[in-house]
């Protein structure tokens, strides 16, 4: 009998927990590993949305349709770490919202994902506590997303495994043809198998090869507390993205913060403050809302915006795995990859998100594997 292949799995975030979750359940000796820098876990401070209407290149959003597809086959295994499909208005006030929300309803219709415009004074009777600064120009509706639980999810997918704590630093080959992992304290371990799933880390982790910086951008919600269920569905505005987020429960957030701290134009006390009072005049029949958890975290991006998923052609065994719209990817993604990476059996649909990355005049480029 051979012994399993073992992988090792770099990072604990949800991508990376998916995967580790079915490279367990598909016979291989896995070990986690993650740095455990807690502020610097996305998964932590996602909005979570789960969507394939936010996407209209047509790769990112078939990728996006299968994810949610996804979710819903494997929601009765998950328990509360299931995805609520509660469907998401997306709420268009201005000229810019008004053409993105036509671009998404257009794309999730014509793919067969489901989306509709809905007059304007169709969310009164949707969400009755919502109240708007000025009417909306037309209400996007996207019966199909839904939003989860983030830590759940990852608690759920590392369930029967140990994580280790320990930074990796740089992975190279070895003689014998398996992999070495060096740690920031000097130790090192070999390896059948590596996926780095290090979230904003996964540039920092030295390997052969050229590899594109990822774009890292700050990423902040707030949990809150509420005397009334504030939503029933995701509502995005182009002030505020609130969406429930358990009885009584709602979770903020809105790019510009983002962006503020982007340019370290705020604080967290004083973009949680802003975040708050913009639900408090939105939902002013609300009672308190109060905050409960306030979070900031990194939002990695890859360098030309599609995900990362595969095997390097530098350094054979040495898989990548980085996405934004992870919680969204990371059931599909962590199933594909597990199966690639034990049978080699590719799916077709990751094609265009292969880690071929070339040097190309001053920057790094991806080219077809
Ligand atoms: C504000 C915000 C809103 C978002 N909204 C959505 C949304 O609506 N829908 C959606 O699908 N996605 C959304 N996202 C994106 C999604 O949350 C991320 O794509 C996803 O969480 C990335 O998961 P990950 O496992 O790649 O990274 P992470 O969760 O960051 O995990 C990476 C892990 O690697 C560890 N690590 C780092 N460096 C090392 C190292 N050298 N060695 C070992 N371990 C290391 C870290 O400690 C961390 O635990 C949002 C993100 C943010 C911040």
């Amino acid at each position: 009998m051979t012994a399993p292949v073992h992988v090792t799995v770099l990072g604990a975030g949800i991508l990376g927990a998916a995967t580790a979750h079915h490279l367990a359940r598909q016979g291989a000796r896995v070990s986690v590993i993650d740095a455990d820098t807690r502020d610097a876990r996305s998964t932590t401070a996602s909005f979570a949305c789960v969507n394939g209407s936010a996407k209209t290149d047509p790769d990112l959003a078939a990728l996006n349709d299968r994810a949610v597809e996804e979710h819903r086959r494997i929601a009765h295994t998950l328990g509360p770490a299931a995805v609520r499909f509660t469907g998401q208005h997306f709420v268009a006030t201005d000229p810019d919202s008004l053409r993105i929300a036509e671009q998404r309803v257009n794309a999730a219709h014509s793919r067969g994902y489901g989306g509709e415009l809905l007059p304007a004074g169709a969310l009164r009777d949707r969400e009755p506590h919502l109240r708007l600064d000025r009417p909306p120009l037309a209400v996007a509706w996207f019966p199909a997303d839904g939003w989860a639980d983030p830590e759940a999810l990852r608690t759920h997918f590392l369930t029967g495994l140990t994580t280790h704590h320990r930074k990796a630093i740089a992975i190279s080959p070895t003689r014998s043809g398996r992999l070495q992992i060096t740690f920031a304290d000097g130790d090192r371990t070999d390896t059948d198998r590596v996926v780095n799933a290090t979230g904003a880390g996964a540039a920092d982790i030295e390997v052969p090869g050229p590899r594109p910086p990822l774009h890292v951008m700050p990423g902040f919600v707030v949990a809150a507390d509420a005397a009334r269920d504030l939503v029933t569905t995701v509502v995005r505005t182009p002030q505020l993205g609130i969406r429930p987020d358990g009885s009584r429960r709602a979770l903020l957030h809105s790019h510009d913060i983002d962006s503020l701290f982007e340019r370290d134009q705020t604080t967290v006390e004083l973009a949680a403050e802003t975040l708050l009072n913009r639900a408090r005049r939105m939902f002013p029949d609300a009672g308190h809302i109060a905050p409960r958890r306030i979070t900031r975290g990194p939002r990695p991006i890859p360098a030309d915006g599609k995900p990362a998923i595969g095997e390097s052609a530098n350094l054979p065994g040495y898989y990548e795995l980085s996405a934004h719209s992870g919680i969204t990817l990371a059931p599909l993604l962590g199933r594909l990859l597990a199966t690639e990476i034990l049978t080699e059996i590719r799916d077709p649909i990751l094609s265009p998100f292969r880690p071929g990355w070339v040097c190309l005049g001053n920057g790094v480029r991806r080219e077809a594997l």
